[in-house]
């Protein structure tokens, strides 16, 4: 569950987590992301309540995460022979020299081409924009294929480098989606495609709107879950 808390007049969102378990635990995650697991019965005020307490704390440790993330980047540059999940399946990068920069997706490899292979923001800024054209048609299709069984036309539809979200959906029925799902299976893409465009019937969580959603995927809760578990492993 998505919520958010105002800390000294800034707006910090988090994802609530609740379990069976006896304590809290808060999780301070890459580009701002924070997770918290409480104990079902806990009240949600009293959850909001520590996070703002702790939300300078909590935002520091998530900068902290990403200094980790770019350190690692920069002593673990994409090399040759590498592996990047496309669809859920693994394909091994290809680096290669070439005057021109260009991405190509083959079966079960990604070939790159960049003036300078050892140049890495190059490199991953061609895997970030072959992956997003991808994303965006695999996206495009798969909203034709599902706007007609729900029953509902969106606007505008969007590809974004979202830092928190996966998908969204504006009140002018506009649908943005974040390009790191083509590196997940078609069906988990295939739930973010249903789940926002359930949103232009529902804009909200009600349970409504998730009778909507399983109508449409009777299995969603799989890959919803899956995603939930596999954020780290979508991540360029
Ligand atoms: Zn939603």
């Amino acid at each position: 569950m998505k919520r958010a808390v105002d800390a000294g007049g800034r707006r910090v969102e988090y994802t609530l987590i609740q379990t069976v378990r006896s304590s809290v635990l808060f999780q301070a995650l890459p580009e701002g992301q924070i997770r918290v697991y409480a104990p079902k019965m806990m009240r949600l005020r009293d959850i909001d309540r520590m996070v703002r307490e702790r939300a300078g704390e909590l935002l520091e440790m998530g900068r902290a995460v990403d200094r980790r993330v770019e350190e690692d980047r920069r002593n673990h540059p994409v090399s040759d022979g590498s592996t990047i999940l496309i669809e859920g399946v693994p394909h091994v990068i290809r680096l290669r020299q070439g005057a021109h920069a260009a991405g190509h997706i083959e079966e079960g490899a990604l070939r790159v081409t960049v003036p300078d292979p050892s140049d890495d923001p190059a490199v991953r800024g061609v895997i970030r924009a072959t992956l997003s054209e991808r994303a965006l048609r695999r996206i495009r299709e798969r909203v034709e294929y599902f706007a007609p069984r729900v029953g509902r036309r969106p606007g505008r539809v969007t590809i974004r480098e979202q830092k928190t979200r996966w998908g969204s959906c504006s009140s002018k029925g506009n649908l943005n989606f974040n390009w790191k799902l083509i590196m997940a299976p078609p069906q988990v893409l295939d739930y973010v495609v249903v789940h926002e465009l359930c949103h232009l019937h529902e804009f909200n969580h009600s349970p409504r709107f998730w009778s909507l959603v399983e109508g449409q995927m009777p299995d969603y809760k799989a890959w919803k879950k899956w995603l939930e578990g596999h954020r780290d492993d979508l991540y360029l």
